[in-house]
């Protein structure tokens, strides 16, 4: 019957194909046509777009620089390959640029590839003029929007390989290209015409080329599901798949992009990803934010709906849309369009996690659920459903997704105005509705006790291209009275409305919907800096000097022989500790008043001198310097020797740590299974820090990747120099097992500090590292993706809490373990949530009672060593800084951590 229905669609679908792409005088390239042929699996897996290349005079096919054809079974193309073909084809066409935008973490280059008629390309800045005109329509009169308009063409942005497992996309993208460039069929010069085509050719370079060494190395010879192995530990230097949530723009890879877009506007940017059969869509489903334009919402669906309707038309099965990612969370890569007034476009294109060919079985495992589930079933929003098994090739990939950005183009091309009009909109819409619709703006009051943080927003929304302005003078608002220097964002202008979505408070639209990410994000609460919402609209006529970048310049006060640098909870206070090493650090054990400035718990105090007054100012510290150290409990701040482990199945947590130690400086050694297991840790280590990893059990990181029979390295070698990065090893399968667990335990119990972080807390619960503290998962109901929550503090005086004043502090809830402390060793719990809906800050917590009283981190007692598990995770993305400062006040203290007292301590 299947058969039957396609056959039937194939033949309507030629018909149609026929009246899209007159025929032209092009000589095609044979070969290419019947190898494509070839490497299809099936004949419905291709479409009248690309069964065919026309051949050029003198205008490079990737064949003829790459030495191979797009979709050509097991080659997969390095980095510097692409490089070379994109620069010849510009070397060959008046139609090509490239402009590089920066370089990696590992020094790659990233480039964008424009690609559009001789015109466009000669006059490439006069079309960046125009969309800088309609992106910031601040004082344009609507006749003259028009005019731009008229003249304007669209950006249409791709980008491929951000997830470097997905390989197609940088392939894919080589032969759109070519085509771009050289084919004269009406179809393109439409495009070519009306639309500058714009190629991130890989999004994450030094993933791409560590994935290739890692096909050529260990998956060129897979055959079947079965022979599939692991992938590379790394793909860029940090992290992982979440280089698309990277809200905060944390790598410098990611930057490159950011900095590109909001330099080009491209009022359209679409991410090539590789995931569900056959080809997905996305269309923007709910829940949606509701801060961004009704336009956008409209949009989506108007793309997703007529590709799915072209590619069903040529008879390709598996196109569908809706029913898989959703339009909550801002931080992926792509949503930078969405969230700067422009149109954020996605595909989903089935790929085998290499260039091999394959039988796949497409149905999901009895019982997965989540997103994304059941996609071979037929529904309103997937008319042609996926086949349940099927072969599955390279070229399919290619096929699919070509076919899929040619309909889009097909169809920007053909309402290229109405993209512009829109975009105008859009960006106009933005400003006025911070002059209609509270809140008008935000402001960060000066004054904090800690203004790095405070400086942290400040500069992620400036990355945004968020205006951020200085009060320059005292401000009188219903909410309040602010400093002059008050950190000032109004609400009326381009990108007003990302403003909101970043610094508001998350209500989830409904709590019977799903989402693919996190429902909470607010700024203000994950880095603990107060930030005001101004419903009062004078705030928009409030007089402020525009903010570059806000640097927060530290202080001494007073004059002394000794600096006591306050602990008000600036992360780098750990800086200062790392970078002046050499000297002698105490830190008092209580609040000391000194004159009328009051000392916190945990301030540092050093011996005053130039050097060590430059660093404070540098890092935005404070102190004042006194005659004599104060007259209180103090212990000295020894630097620990620190190791932070890693399984190598789940680096990508850890890279997050890994990120936030390199950014402050904190010294550390990245061990592995290898060094567990050697044993002696105490002879090498204070602390280790066990992050977040594994799937939410302590087995998967004690027994981590799965053996199939033979070792597989990540080593560096001549042939495939970008592995063996980060660590070195014989054999990344099998994890540190049992006898690791038991290296751990010695280290506890010989006195070392293990720190456990969100589900890595599992692992000293259910091994018997800690015998008393137990760990479970919350029931199938509960449903908490990434809210952030209240949590009391316990015991206040722990060191764990320098630098921290509230008595409930908001935390982001990570998903860790249900924790549970017997009766007579409740001392030990230092902070529990609250766990009550009203203790929901923002975002979604299903079933919060689940959470009720349980501990937040304990700091358990094991021989003359200590665990603690943090049940949060204070090192999330980049994002909860302000939670970060207990794992840095844990590692600052590790020696001095008081014993629980005998009851409960009272306020
Ligand atoms: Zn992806």
């Amino acid at each position: 019957m299947k058969t039957c229905r396609i056959a039937a669609l194939c033949a309507l679908a030629t018909a149609l194909a026929f009246t899209a792409l007159a025929q032209t005088t092009q000589t095609q390239d044979e070969e290419y046509a019947r190898l494509v042929k070839q490497w299809t699996t099936s004949p419905e897996f291709v479409s009248p777009l690309v069964d065919h290349l026309p051949k050029s005079n003198g205008v490079p096919s990737p064949k003829d620089v790459l030495g191979y054809y797009i979709g050509t079974p097991k080659k997969l193309t390095y980095t510097a390959d692409i490089y070379r073909y994109y620069r010849a084809l510009e070397a060959a066409s008046k139609r090509v640029k490239v402009m590089p935008i920066g370089l990696t973490d590992e020094g790659r280059e990233c480039i964008v590839v424009a690609i559009s008629d001789d015109d466009s390309i000669a006059n490439l800045d006069a079309y960046k003029k125009d969309l800088a005109r309609l992106a910031d329509p601040r004082g344009l009169s609507t006749d003259e929007a028009h005019r731009v308009i008229e003249h304007a063409k669209p950006i249409y942005m791709f980008t491929g390989g951000l997830h470097s497992a997905e390989t197609g996309p940088p392939e894919m993208l080589m032969e759109l290209a070519y085509r771009l460039a050289v084919d004269e069929s009406p179809l393109y010069q439409q495009i070519r015409r009306n639309v500058i085509v714009m190629i991130g050719a890989v999004a994450e370079p030094d993933g791409r080329d560590r994935y290739v060494d890692w096909y050529y190395h260990h998956k060129i010879n897979e055959e079947t599901e079965k022979d599939r192995v692991a992938g590379p530990p790394y793909w860029g230097k940090y992290i992982l798949h979440d280089n698309n949530r990277d809200i905060n723009y944390s790598q410098i890879t990611m930057r490159n992009w950011l900095a590109f877009y909001l330099q080009w506007h491209p009022p359209i940017m679409h991410d090539l990803h590789e995931s569900v059969p056959f080809l997905y869509t996305f269309s923007g489903q709910a829940p949606q934010n509701p801060t961004l334009d009704p336009i956008l919402y409209a949009e989506l669906p108007w793309f997703s709906n007529f590709e799915m309707t072209k590619l069903t038309g040529y008879g390709m099965p598996g196109v569908w849309t809706h029913g898989y990612v959703d339009m909550w969370s801002p931080g992926y890569l792509g949503f930078m369009s969405s969230n700067h007034n422009g149109m954020l476009r996605m595909y989903e294109t089935f790929g085998n996690g290499g260039a091999n060919t394959m039988k796949r079985n497409v149905a999901s495992p009895e019982g997965g659920g989540g997103p994304g589930a059941n996609q071979t079933t037929r529904e309103w929003y997937r008319p042609l459903p996926p086949y349940k098994t099927v072969v599955w090739s390279m070229r399919n990939n290619t096929n699919y997704m070509e076919t899929g950005v040619l309909s889009a183009l097909e169809l920007t091309s053909s309402f290229s105005k109405t993209v512009l009009q829109n975009f105008y909109e859009k960006s106009r819409n933005s400003i006025e509705s911070g002059k209609t619709d509270a809140p008008f703006g935000y402001v960060l009051p000066a004054g904090q006790p800690d203004m790095t943080r405070v400086a942290f927003i400040v500069n992620v929304l400036r990355l945004q291209g968020i205006e951020v302005g200085r009060a320059t003078k005292e401000l009188k608002l219903k909410e309040g009275t602010f400093l002059a220097g008050s950190l000032i964002v109004k609400r009326n202008q381009p990108y007003g409305r990302l403003a909101k979505i970043l610094l508001e408070k998350q209500e989830f639209p409904d709590n019977n919907l799903r989402t693919y990410d996190d429902t909470g994000w607010t700024m203000g609460l994950m880095s603990h800096a107060k930030v005001e919402e101004i419903a009062d609209k004078s705030i928009l006529d409030a007089p402020v000097e525009p903010v570059d970048t806000l640097t927060i310049a530290g202080t001494v006060k007073g004059g002394g022989p000794v600096l006591a640098v306050l602990h008000n909870g600036a992360n780098s206070l750990v800086t200062l500790r790392y970078r002046l090493k050499d000297l002698k650090f105490e830190a008092i054990e209580s609040p000391y008043k000194s004159g009328d400035i009051e000392l916190p718990a945990g301030s540092l105090l050093v011996e005053s001198s130039p050097r060590v007054k430059s660093e404070i100012e540098k890092l935005g510290l404070n102190a004042v310097a006194l005659p004599a150290a104060p007259n209180v409990a103090k212990h000295p701040v020894d630097l620990p020797r620190l190791a932070v482990y890693s399984t190598w199945g789940a680096t990508q947590d850890v890279g997050w740590v890994r990120y936030a130690f390199d950014h402050f400086e904190v010294g550390y050694d990245l061990i592995y299974k290898e060094r567990v297991r050697q044993g002696h840790l105490r002879d090498s280590y204070d602390v280790i820090v066990i992050p977040n990893q594994g799937r939410g059990s302590g087995k998967s990181i004690v027994f981590d990747i799965e053996p199939k029979g033979k070792p597989l390295d990540y080593k560096k070698s001549a042939e495939f120099k970008s592995l063996g990065m980060y660590g070195e090893s014989d054999d990344i399968t099998g994890g540190m097992g049992l006898p690791g667990v038991e290296e751990l335990s010695k280290f506890v119990n010989e006195g070392g500090l293990l720190i456990t972080l969100g589900t890595a807390s599992y692992l000293p619960a259910e091994f018997g590292i800690t015998r008393e503290v137990d760990a479970s998962h919350t029931t199938p109901q509960f449903y908490a993706p990434g809210p952030i929550v209240q949590a009391e503090v316990l015991r206040p005086t722990h060191p764990i809490f320098y630098g921290y004043t509230d008595k409930t502090l908001p935390v982001r809830y990570a998903n860790g373990p249900l924790l549970r402390v017997p009766q007579e060793d409740r001392n030990w719990i230092l902070m529990r949530f609250v766990g009550t809906d009203k203790a929901v800050l923002s975002g979604l917590m299903k079933g919060s009672a689940e959470t009720h009283n349980r501990p937040a981190i304990v700091d358990a007692p094991v021989g003359a060593g200590r665990v603690v598990m943090f049940a949060t995770n204070p090192c999330y993305r980049w994002q909860n800084l302000g939670e970060f400062n207990m794992l840095v006040n844990a590692i600052l203290n590790y020696n001095d951590f008081p014993k629980a007292p005998a009851e409960k301590e009272t306020e």
